[in-house]
């Protein structure tokens, strides 16, 4: 072979090898781009199946509101430092969609209420739904009056919601518990507190709020405390549910002029326990177990009988025991008042309950009256009152609840409302009576004003029926503190 032919073979082999090299890369080139396609493809549909994952860990299934899971994950990433609220709604009567038009009627509706309450919610507050027809809204950065202007705002947007099933519109009505978010609380302790507000709202009858503060609080935690049932039973059956009494005074002449009869439950152990360990697993949980205490009530009375003519027993009565009565108008009376003296007997009705059911509580208190027995508002000052409607109530006497009485002298602070009372006390003609007067400085202040029937430790503590007698019978009325006559 020629020098050239070898040359001409060489450069075939160097040519044909690079040929070879190029369709090798460009094979490699084209397997590498079908891979890196084939891997955005791949990614795209992991990243779609992750939102479509995301979406339905954060969602709720049904609506548009935000799912119970990511609620927890929310409340985690926010600092809760006292400034958050959480709102907590439920349908009224829900089920009744779900039974009369059926489930599809009813998720429509949830979803329609739902997309309404998600538009309505402003920047800092997230719409979740919890299952069924409850729905929850975290609130950052608010105040307890604001929360409940939000969720005033809320139970509206409910209201207004309505579906057309068939031509016929379908609606309901909310309940809302309205609770601040303390400082390093956690999720479940958010919603608990909600829940008890809301809890409260259903209690009144629903298409209501509430907020856990004050009252629902307070019940709140009594309940949480509360016997069983069955330990009540027990009790009331070994009678060792029974009453203290406190005497209330004129404060002119120093006498006593009537004794509020308080239940205490005198354990076996000797500890006297207050009814707000109680009277709630008692009256909630078997209404009539209280009636047997009206045997007890009426020995009060006629021990105290020989007082006076007008010495009376003032016998407190829950609203919740008159509305779990099977009785009702005249029956529901005689039950009540049983044997006592209507003449003597007063029957204490806290202000609260007197305003949650107005129509009832005026009946109830008209047919009272009727029989001579007299009527006290209690508690005046604690609920949504105000002196408007309290004239559309007829009462023989008004309590002024102990948180008005207790600043009275170090601040002018309560002097105003209980001025404004006592006048119109004077025009209506009702009696008014100061509770929890623990200073000399508050009862001056009272005095002074004109209340001059007062009830509170300084006058005298809760104390065994035989206790009050002995000394109210023996004349040694004002024995804790010098009563003095007005100027
Ligand atoms: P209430 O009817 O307003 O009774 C007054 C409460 O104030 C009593 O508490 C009494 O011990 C307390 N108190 C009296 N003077 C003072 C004072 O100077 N300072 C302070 N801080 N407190 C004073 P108690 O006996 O614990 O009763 C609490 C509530 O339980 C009563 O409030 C009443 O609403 C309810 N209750 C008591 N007995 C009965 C009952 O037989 N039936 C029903 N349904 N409720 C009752
Ligand atoms: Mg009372
Ligand atoms: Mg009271």
């Amino acid at each position: 072979m020629t020098s050239f032919n070898t040359a001409l073979v060489l450069l075939t082999l160097v040519g044909l090898g690079c040929a070879a090299a190029a369709l090798y890369f460009a094979i490699r080139a084209d397997r590498l781009k079908s891979q890196l396609l084939d891997l955005r493809d791949r990614l795209a549909t992991t990243s779609r199946e992750n939102k479509r994952l995301m979406h339905m860990v954060e969602y709720d299934d049904l609506t548009s509101a935000r799912s119970r899971r990511y609620m927890r994950e929310l409340f985690a990433s926010k600092p809760q430092d006292g400034k958050n609220a959480m709102i907590f709604m439920d349908l009224d009567n829900f089920k009744s969609v779900n039974d009369g038009f059926g489930h599809r009627a009813g998720d429509t509706l949830l979803r329609a209420i739902a997309d309404g309450l998600r538009k309505a919610c402003k920047e800092g507050e997230v719409l979740f739904r919890l299952g069924g027809d409850e729905f929850c809204v975290f609130l950052e950065n608010t105040s307890v009056p604001e929360a409940v202007e939000r969720a005033k705002a809320f139970v509206a947007i409910v209201s207004d919601c309505r579906i057309d099933i068939d031509g016929v519109q379908v609606r309901r009505t909310a309940s809302a518990g309205v609770a601040r978010i303390d400082k390093g609380q956690d999720l479940v302790g958010a919603l608990y507190y909600a829940d008890e507000a809301l809890y409260a709202a259903k209690q009144s009858g629903g298409n209501a709020l509430r907020v856990t503060e004050g009252e629902t609080l307070r019940s709140m935690i009594a309940r949480r405390t509360s016997p069983r049932p069955e330990d009540m039973a027990e009790a009331i059956r070994r009678e060792e549910v029974t009453y203290f009494v406190q005497p209330i005074f004129d404060t002119r002449i120093g006498k006593a002029v009537g004794v509020e009869a308080l239940i205490r439950w005198v354990r076996s152990d000797g500890r006297v326990l207050l009814p707000e360990k109680f009277l709630d697993a008692m009256i909630g949980n078997q209404a009539r177990q209280i009636i047997p205490s009206v045997r007890a009530t009426s020995n009060i009375s006629t021990q105290f009988a020989g007082l006076g003519d007008r010495f009376y027993c003032a016998f407190n009565i829950s609203s919740r025991f008159l509305e779990a009565s099977a009785l009702e108008g005249s029956d529901l009376i005689d039950d009540l008042i049983g044997d006592l003296d209507p003449a003597r007997t007063v029957l204490e009705l806290v202000e609260n309950a007197a305003i949650q059911n107005i129509e009832k509580t005026r009946y109830l208190l008209d047919l009272l009256r009727e029989r001579g027995v007299r009527v006290a508002l209690d508690d005046f000052g604690t609920g949504m009152s105000n002196l408007h409607w309290l004239s559309s109530l007829n009462v023989d006497m008004v309590k002024i609840d102990k948180s008005f009485v207790r600043g009275l002298g170090e601040t002018g602070k309560d002097t105003s409302i209980l001025r404004a009372l006592h006048s119109m006390s004077q025009s209506m003609g009702f009696d008014v009576i100061a509770e929890g007067v623990e200073t000399e400085a508050s009862l001056e202040v009272l005095q002074e004003i004109g209340i001059y029937t007062a009830q509170g430790y300084l006058l005298g503590r809760p104390e065994r029926p035989d206790f009050w007698h002995a000394r109210l019978s023996q004349g040694m009325d004002g024995i804790s503190s010098p009563m003095r006559r007005p100027a």
